[in-house]
């Protein structure tokens, strides 16, 4: 792992996010996250060019997992609470795994394995259109 806790997958780019590993891609009925062959440091790619979009829309980016600092962090178990959630709550979105570049360092991967893997695509760090799975398994226990 790159550090202790690893990588989160859905860190903020601008906040504790450090590179992309995806973007937003397919249709509106049917949006997905492309992986990368490569992650992008985020100093690389310029916000401004997006044109009002947030990147957060857009790319998925991945940053160092803070822990207990975190509202998804369950300190009970010390995991991330968010991608149980999602393996719980959100259907997989295809029945193979894609390439991904942070798998060996990602926090989810550690935690669920493929089962993860397979919902993560429909994961959208900033989502105005969530469908309603998605939107249930984002918010943390008490949010409801
Ligand atoms: S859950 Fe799987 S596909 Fe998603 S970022 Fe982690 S290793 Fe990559």
């Amino acid at each position: 792992m790159e550090n202790e806790k690893g990588l989160c997958p859905s860190a903020n780019f601008g906040m504790n996010g450090e590179k992309v590993f995806g973007m937003l891609g397919g249709s509106l009925g049917d949006r997905r996250v492309i992986y990368l062959k490569q992650a992008v440091p985020v100093q690389q790619i310029d916000p401004a060019k997006l044109n009002g979009i947030r990147p957060s829309e857009v790319f998925r980016t991945a940053g160092r997992c803070v822990g207990s600092e975190c509202a998804n962090h369950d300190s009970a178990s010390d995991q991330c609470s968010l991608v149980n959630r999602i393996v719980d709550k959100v259907s997989p979105g295809t029945e193979e795994l894609a390439y991904c570049a942070i798998r060996p360092d990602c926090v989810w991967w550690h935690q669920q394995g493929g089962d993860a893997c397979l919902r993560c695509a429909k994961v959208i760090t900033q989502d105005l259109l969530a469908p309603a799975d998605i939107a249930e398994a984002r918010l943390p226990a008490g949010h409801r």
